[in-house]
């Protein structure tokens, strides 16, 4: 456990108890990065979030494959973050705007997630639905791209979140 960044924590987490599969390597996008594989990841929850430790990283979004294809749609409350939740969406080839997952967007913090401390995603039992607490990070994309990926994967490992492959997109911290 790295005490890199131990300070405050918001907490998002994924109620997705089952898990879901290892997160592959990136797939045909036209990326030449090489993610570190991670493997099956362990009990999807506890996401922390610390606020101002990490670079405002643009995401590069190309799209990863992954295992099966799931759609969602926005319910009116995520109007205003519409945008940044879709490119967030895009960090995943197979999933789809249109119906399946009710993504809805709050600005309190969740709390029936399962998880203890300021919890600002949920996605409930891998795609019942998800709830996002926008106004909590300058990373929305991020953080639904992170929701979203609890479709199929739990956590990859501590540390901050990034575009820079679907592991890490999958890690349990969204510093900034
Ligand atoms: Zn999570």
């Amino acid at each position: 456990m790295k005490s890199t960044v131990s300070r405050v924590a918001l907490l998002f987490a994924a109620v997705a108890a089952t898990v879901l599969g290892s997160i592959p390597a990136a797939s045909a996008a036209p990326t030449p990065d090489q993610p570190t594989a991670v493997q099956a990841a362990p009990a999807p929850d506890g996401v922390r979030f610390v606020p101002g430790k990490g670079q405002a990283v643009p995401p590069k979004i190309t799209g990863w494959d992954v295992p099966t294809a799931r759609q969602y749609y926005l319910t009116a409350s995520c109007n205003q973050w519409a945008g940044e939740i879709r490119q967030g969406a895009t960090a995943w080839n197979q999933l789809s705007e249109g119906g399946g997952t009710p993504v809805s967007c709050q600005t309190t913090y969740i709390t029936d997630c399962g998880a203890t401390g300021a919890i600002i995603g949920c996605n409930y039992n891998a795609g019942d639905r998800i709830t996002l607490v926008p106004t909590a990070t300058g990373q929305v994309a991020l953080l639904a791209a992170h929701e979203f990926g609890h479709d199929w994967y739990g956590h990859s490992g501590d540390g901050c979140a990034s575009w820079a492959s679907p592991a890490d997109v999958m890690r349990t911290t969204i510093c900034g």
